[in-house]
């Protein structure tokens, strides 16, 4: 359905600088972002999904530093891109949204201000008149009423404040959004009104997005494809439905184990068992071995390649489909 590729992500590595030690918080990871799709990153807290969207911004700072692999959009590598033109690939082609949005927003400054900021930066052939106009647009378009464009951040409700900041991401109409637990902080129902008012905006718009979230079940809903991390490491890239009906990792199959289904009866939900490897300290061979229920001799020798299983689309490392 979505054969272009906007991103390509070839791999990505990215570390964590101690005084003493290095932790690889992202190890090679390879993944491409499609015209029109949205892309989720799955796993648990700490498995290396926001890292990827820091490093995919040119947003990581030290002691983070992105150590190897190449991030291209339409051909360009962002990661060679020098101040001017990363400044047009932030919010002109690829924009953000962030979890917290009071965070995010100005508390002193009222939001109208804070929307006609990024347009005039961008486009100041727009002037204040046409920067006011696009934050009337914007407000309309994620369903927020004009008239309330000068009030303050706290004058809103916190799912208000998340629209505001989908408004700003999407003021310059860009290509990307990459969007990290954008609705985690929120009730079930403002998270799910939001969730449809980005599917709407998308399929409106065409934008792409890359997903990141610990919720499964909102992931499955919301994307096209999805990548699972583990451990800073991609273990299987598939159709969102075939990560929900036929997952090929036991990772993968052991994540959605965890979550309530999303139709049928109600399921006896299964954690997993122990916890992810300390980054300093990783098991040889695949890494969630010591917490899987299939490991074989191999499996605590060799590393399994992220391969491509038969007759699919997917992918998966696992010496189980090897
Ligand atoms: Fe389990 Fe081995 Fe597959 Fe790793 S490679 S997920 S330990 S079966």
């Amino acid at each position: 359905m979505f054969s272009e590729s906007l991103m390509e992500v070839r791999n990505l590595t990215v570390d964590y600088v101690g005084e003493t030690s290095i932790a690889r918080a992202v190890n090679g990871i390879s993944f491409d972002i499609r015209k029109g799709e949205a892309f989720g990153l799955a796993g648990e807290s700490g498995c290396g999904k926001s890292t990827v969207a820091f490093a995919l911004a040119r947003l990581t700072r030290l002691p983070g530093l992105v150590s190897g692999g190449t991030v291209r959009f339409e051909g360009h590598d962002v990661l060679q891109f020098d101040k001017a033109r990363l400044k047009a690939y932030r919010w002109r082609e690829t924009s953000f949204v962030f979890q917290s949005a009071m965070n995010a927003l100005n508390p002193v400054i009222p939001v109208a201000e804070q929307i006609m900021d990024v347009v005039e930066t961008h486009q100041p052939e727009l002037g204040k008149r046409g920067a006011r106009a696009r934050a009337v647009e914007m407000f309309e378009l994620v369903g927020i009423p004009p008239q309330r464009l000068d009030d303050f951040p706290h004058q809103f409700s916190g799912g208000m404040r998340q629209r505001i900041c989908i408004a700003i991401a999407l003021a310059l109409n860009p290509k990307l959004i990459i969007m990290d637990e954008p609705t985690t902080a929120l009730d079930v129902v403002v998270q799910r009104d939001i969730i449809e008012q980005i599917v709407e905006l998308k399929s409106r718009l065409g934008f792409s997005v890359l997903f990141i979230t610990h919720d499964l079940g909102l992931m499955i809903e919301f994307c096209d494809r999805i990548g699972v991390m583990y451990s800073g490491e991609l273990v299987e890239v598939a159709a969102a439905s075939s990560i929900l009906t036929a997952p090929q990792h036991p990772y993968t199959r052991a994540l959605g184990n965890s979550f309530p289904p999303l139709t049928g009866p109600r399921q006896r939900l299964e954690g997993i068992a122990g916890s992810p490897p300390d980054l300093r300290a990783l098991p040889q061979g695949c890494r969630f071995s010591p917490r899987c229920q299939h490991a074989m001799a191999v499996c605590a020798e060799v590393a399994p390649e992220l391969r491509y299983y038969p007759q699919s689309e997917g992918q998966a490392a696992c010496h189980l489909l090897q």
